[in-house]
């Protein structure tokens, strides 16, 4: 029996309902036979009066599987056109049916599940936040290969549809509906395979009904094709932009904007097999390996709680109170509250309190206008909050992050203060962004109970979680840490202690790099256009200028007093720089008032001239390859040398710490996918060129060799 379950009724309408091995249908080889077989089966059928494609799963269709995708290789290339070419003639059979067929869409329809929708003529979803519908593949590396581009540019035009290629969109069908994505909706699940036979008989008469738009004679495009005088400004303003937004580094948002160009044009045959060919090639290269692995497999492994102990329960934190209504601190309460959490969030006085929680007030009020939200319930997330200054107030909370400054002694005062308030299997979590979580554990009559819960600002965007195991933490604590971030939706990776953990170490590197380069008499402008060009969010100095050259000072104040070793470089040079610029011109960065940059009311900055004059040096020469690989080279050896220590405990926290926490390039998968990529060989050539040339901190670690050696990527 096929997996495709084929049934015929009175009214000569055919459901299919999709009912693959496993638990989604997916577009893999049992696919292809059960999809064969009933598209000949249906055109061979006589009196057919329409076509219904339902799904037995909870998921309607899940798309093409990544477990092949992602070993898919350039040398094997021309196959993997040759069967995407094969799947797609099975659509465009479907679409050419004499009668009208329609996608009866109860779960989501994302990827190739939605262009298996786009084939049919009219679709129906079940209106309902868990049916989600989109094209999410470029966030993937790939491009919907599958006729998505093709057709949906066909459909809704050049200019509406490529936000919802490129930005890897997943719409509810409301919103699907109002875009055109879809052409109904119903109320119930039940109610879909009715509806789709009511549409078919109410059409029964309009022979156009089985006709695709883009198979009717005369049909043009909404909006025109790209070469007509209206599309001007798309057709030469989007390349640059988007080239501007990805820095070049994401060849398949590249190719997808040419395909959906070239459908506008193009009769439908021609396009979808222009489509099929840059589709091999994206989908056989190494962006696509990277952020499959790493985005799809990796954060799965991770949200999947691999890191979690196992011989634990699972916990829910129902009472947290946060120490500090700082920058930090506000926005710990705001996301707790968000995930239903009460809120106990302490400050020095009622007054620090009261403007901490005034921070949440302010970003719920932004979703109200929005529309994210109503008035009551934002006002129930924001009853969640009690702003106090009183210690009592803590009483009986399951966790108590400390996010007050960045300062041993108070730190350990503040835990000997109020660790007795923690309920009895309560637990304590510092927000540290570089004190080791052992020492300040010392302060601690549970440490045990004690771990870093390291966030990152702005709290409410940034979604990683740094945990910390301190040596004496327990299992559970660690469990409890884990559960709690899920619990508020962000995602967690878990590290060992270190000063600086894996995330503010690695990111130091960067830094550290840029005080070598501008030292050395680099042009400041072609440090942050090349950390820019590698893929980095931000240019060095620009970000060291954001979170402040103070900042970095205290923390080396900080370390230098409890005698910890510096480990980022020899830190000499960052030290310099750090005491030129504030100690003899007070540049403290940004907030200070200015740091590298200087900045104007209006808006703009430029480089503070004098750093042209304690620096620059017109006669140094050096080339814009050195200087991006060694901003790349030093964080993935920061990285490398992390996971060899055992700082880090697995290749998948690596890669998702260094995206969602540092910003490394998405394009690369993360640091230690780009040695996987880069091929080991090759990496450790580059490292010895770049430490014969500039230094020991490019040496490479001995953990490349060794895998090397296994034949293995790191994984
Ligand atoms: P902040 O200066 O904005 O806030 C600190 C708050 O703590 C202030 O409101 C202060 O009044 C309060 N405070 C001081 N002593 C207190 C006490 N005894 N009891 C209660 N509250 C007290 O600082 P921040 O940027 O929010 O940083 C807080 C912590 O988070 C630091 O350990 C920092 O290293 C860490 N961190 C900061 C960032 C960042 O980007 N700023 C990122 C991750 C972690």
């Amino acid at each position: 029996m096929s997996v495709f379950k084929y049934e015929r009724d009175n009214d000569g309408i055919v459901t299919v309902t999709m009912d693959m091995t496993g638990p989604v249908n997916a577009m893999n080889a049992e696919y292809h036979e059960a999809m064969s077989e009933t598209i000949a089966k249906l055109e061979a059928e006589q009196g057919l009066t329409g076509v219904v494609f339902a799904s037995a799963k909870k998921v309607f269709f899940a798309g093409g599987d990544l477990n092949d995708l992602v070993k898919a290789d350039p040398d094997q290339a021309e196959a993997f056109f040759n069967a995407t070419e094969e799947m797609k003639a099975g659509l465009r059979r479907i679409e050419k049916l004499p009668v009208p067929v329609v996608a009866a869409i109860n779960g989501a329809a994302l990827g190739g599940g939605y262009e298996l929708c786009l084939a049919c003529n009219h679709r129906i979803a079940f209106d309902h936040k868990s049916v989600q519908i989109g094209l999410p593949e470029c966030s993937l590396g790939l491009y919907p290969g599958g006729g998505g581009v093709v057709r949906l540019t066909k459909l809704i035009g050049v200019e509406k549809a490529l936000p919802y290629i490129l930005e890897s969109k997943r719409l509810v069908p409301a919103k699907a509906l109002k875009v055109g994505m879809i052409d109904q909706v119903v109320d119930s699940i039940d109610a879909l395979v009715p509806a789709a036979k009511e549409y078919i008989l109410s059409v029964k008469d309009d022979e156009l009904a089985a006709v695709q738009v883009w198979d009717r004679k005369g049909y043009r495009i909404p909006g025109g094709a790209i070469n007509t005088p209206r599309n001007v400004q798309t057709a030469t303003m989007g390349p640059a932009m988007l080239s501007q937004k990805t820095r070049g580094l994401m060849p398949q948002m590249t190719a997808a904007m040419d395909v959906a160009f070239q459908a506008s044009m193009l009769d439908i045959d021609t396009a979808l097999r222009i489509e099929g060919r840059e589709f091999a090639k994206v989908a056989t290269g190494p962006v696509a390996k990277n952020m499959i692995s790493t985005f799809f497999f990796q954060l799965n492994k991770i949200n999947g709680g691999a890191s979690r102990p196992q011989n634990v329960g699972k916990n829910l934190t129902r009472k947290v109170g946060i120490l500090g209504a700082g920058m930090m601190g506000q926005g710990i309460a705001y996301v707790s509250a968000m995930a239903g959490i009460e809120v106990v969030l302490k400050d020095i006085s009622q007054d620090a309190a009261d403007k901490g929680k005034a921070y949440s007030e302010k970003l719920l009020q932004k979703r109200i206008s929005r529309g994210q939200m109503d008035e009551a319930k934002a006002k129930g997330i924001l009853d969640l909050i009690l702003a106090t200054d009183k210690n009592e107030d803590l009483q009986g909370c399951d966790l108590i992050i400390e996010a007050v400054f960045e300062n041993i002694g108070l730190k350990h005062g503040i835990t000997k203060e109020i660790e007795p308030y923690l309920s009895e299997d309560g637990f304590w979590g510092s927000n540290t962004s570089t004190l080791p979580i052992t020492q300040l554990a010392e302060a601690s009559a549970k440490p045990e109970n004690f771990i870093g819960i390291h966030f990152f600002s702005p709290v409410d965007k940034m979604p990683l979680v740094e945990i910390i195991c301190g040596e004496q933490t327990s299992d559970e604590a660690l469990a409890k840490a884990f559960d709690y971030t899920m619990q508020i939706r962000k995602t967690p990776i878990v590290v060992n202690d270190s000063l600086g953990f894996f995330t503010s170490r690695t990111f130091g590197t960067y830094l550290d790099e840029a005080a070598h380069l501008l030292t050395e008499g680099t042009n400041p402008v072609r440090i942050d256009s090349l950390g820019k060009a590698i893929g980095m969010p931000v240019g060095p100095l620009q970000i060291q200028d954001e979170t402040s050259l103070e900042l970095s000072r205290k923390a080396q104040e900080t370390w230098a007093e409890m005698g910890v070793t510096d480990k980022w470089g020899n830190g000499d040079v960052i030290r310099r720089v750090i005491k030129d610029m504030i100690t003899d011109n007070g540049r403290g960065g940004r907030y200070h008032g200015g740091g590298y940059y200087e900045y104007h009311e209006d808006g703009s900055k430029n480089f503070w001239p004098p750093l042209y004059d304690l620096y620059y040096n017109a006669d140094y020469q050096i080339s814009d390859q050195d200087i991006k690989d060694r901003l790349m080279f030093r964080q993935v050896i920061e990285t490398l040398k992390c996971l060899e220590t055992g700082v880090l405990r697995s290749v998948a926290d690596a890669n998702i710490g260094s995206i969602f926490g540092i910003g490394a390039p998405a394009h690369t998968g993360g640091f230690i996918q780009f040695v996987n990529t880069y091929g080991f060989e090759a990496f450790i050539a580059r490292c010895d060129e770049l430490a014969a040339k500039f230094g020991d901190r490019f040496n490479c670690p001995d953990i490349v060799k060794e895998q090397a050696k296994t034949g293995e990527l790191f994984s």
